[in-house]
């Protein structure tokens, strides 16, 4: 068994690689010889990222893109098809939570009233907006860049699910419902590529501290009761690393170690999804 992990001359699309978990990916993928299209909404994010990897001897462009507007991905294939060729790789990482789209309460009570922040007070706009960005924020991309992945040989999409895809989280509805369709998608696509080629699977991350969930977990320094709450149902007691997403990601991205690996997601969350809490 080739134990080898090598992404040379490979060309991954990441998506997101701005944050905190694709900055890290993109970077480990680069050093395994990838070249590294990095796609973010916040263009300062993405060239931060980039210039890290092109100063420590890896080949990587930031692209500014939106997950959401396919003419501007459109766009960006193009530039990627000239800049670094055809994607091998497709990372989806851009998603996140956002606070307009969380309820203040974990359970509606009889003395609060319709206009309260439980699931009564959101705003349509708001759980659009997550749900979108989430769900069509992976679609999308798919849309635009597997064209390219048809017949070739290894190509393949690892999507990112989340803890919420398996038993919702309390507060946030549409972040849940969102990486459920994610994790859907991820097995759906599986089928629907099966016979060109491409293999689908997805990472479903436990707990990280990163910018899309800071204001959940602490104010300030301090953990919230949410945070004390995760930690106390995360059977290893601390939160993940982004480095930690790294091995599995590189396992399920290589034609070496798992050809005839498709349609799965799997969970890499400090024992918390296996955990009833007793
Ligand atoms: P992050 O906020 O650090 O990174 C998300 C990145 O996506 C940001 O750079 C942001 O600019 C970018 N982005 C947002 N909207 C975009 C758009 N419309 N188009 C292009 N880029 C856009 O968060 P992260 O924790 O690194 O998140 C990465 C992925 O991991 C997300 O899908 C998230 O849902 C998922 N995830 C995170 C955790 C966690 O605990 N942090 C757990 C499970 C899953």
């Amino acid at each position: 068994m080739p134990f080898n992990i090598d992404f040379t001359d490979k060309v991954i699309v990441v998506t997101g690689a701005g944050g905190v978990i694709c900055a890290k990916i993109s970077q480990e993928f680069a050093k395994k010889g990838a070249k590294v299209a990095l796609l973010d909404i916040n263009e300062e994010a993405a060239q931060n990222n980039a210039n890290q990897i092109n100063e420590d001897g890896g080949i990587a462009i930031a692209y500014k893109a939106n997950v959401l507007d396919k003419e501007n991905l459109e766009e960006v294939r193009k530039c990627v098809l000239r800049d670094l060729g055809k994607v091998d790789i497709l990372i989806n990482g851009a998603g996140g939570n956002n606070p307009k789209a969380t309820t203040e309460n974990e359970f509606h009570e009889t003395y609060l009233t319709e206009n309260s922040t439980s699931i009564f007070g959101l705003e349509k706009n708001s759980i659009e907006f997550v749900f979108n960005l989430n769900f069509l924020g992976t679609l999308l991309p798919i849309q635009v860049f597997a064209k390219d992945m048809i017949g070739r040989k290894g190509t393949n999409i690892i999507n990112i699910s989340s803890m919420n895809a398996y038993t919702p989280l309390t507060k946030i509805p549409a972040y849940s419902g969102a990486k459920a369709a994610v994790s859907n998608l991820t097995q759906w696509l599986a089928v629907h590529f099966s016979h060109v080629g491409i293999r689908c699977n997805a990472i479903a991350p436990g707990f990280l501290v990163t910018n899309q969930n800071r204001n959940l977990l602490f104010n300030g320094e301090i953990p919230t009761e949410r945070a004390k709450k995760i930690l106390r149902n995360t059977p290893m007691g601390r939160f993940g690393e982004a480095d930690e997403l790294v091995g599995a990601t590189f396992f399920l991205a290589s034609e070496n170690l798992a050809s005839f690996v498709n349609g799965v997601i799997i969970p890499i969350d400090g024992g918390f999804n296996a955990y009833s809490g007793v």
